[in-house]
């Protein structure tokens, strides 16, 4: 079986939320690929409801791309509901990523709408919850105050 790099994190020795560097690639072309881990909820003590995290992935494909728009690739959350997997083409310092996750996070608090809530724009239109998708950029924002990467 192949070694995953996030198989190989020690999930119990991290304390998020954090932003870390998780894997670059170099095309057949040259060009670079850089995937990143924002892990917004600590492993294994807590994890964000689908309906929240949902609602955070409708605003961070919008909002991330207000200030990654030529570079960005895919913001994915991750199945143990504990962050989102962000990648770009090129390569960012980890700091300007949380940079970025942090300035999205002030956004989502006061937003007043999810995007793309329709049976014909979402796959489980039903299942979201802003107000849970506030709460937890909050809770993130507060947890991000005075803390560096
Ligand atoms: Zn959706």
């Amino acid at each position: 079986m192949k070694e995953i790099e996030s198989f190989k994190l020690d999930h119990t020795q991290v304390i998020a939320p954090y932003i870390r560097h998780a894997g670059r690639l170099k095309g057949p072309v040259g060009d670079v690929v850089c995937k990143y881990d924002i892990r917004l909820i600590q492993p294994n003590v807590g994890a964000i409801p689908t309906s929240s995290l949902h609602t955070l992935e409708h605003l961070f494909a919008v909002y991330s791309r207000d200030y990654l728009e030529e570079e960005i690739i895919d913001i994915s959350p991750m199945g143990c509901r504990t962050g989102f997997y962000l990648i770009i083409f090129g390569e960012k310092d980890v700091v300007e990523i949380q940079r970025i996750v942090i300035e999205i996070l002030k956004r989502i608090i006061d937003t007043d709408k999810i995007p793309a809530t329709t049976a014909k724009e979402c796959g489980n239109y039903r299942d979201h919850s802003l107000f849970g998708a506030k709460e937890y950029a909050r809770e993130v924002l507060e947890k991000y105050q005075g803390k560096k990467v």
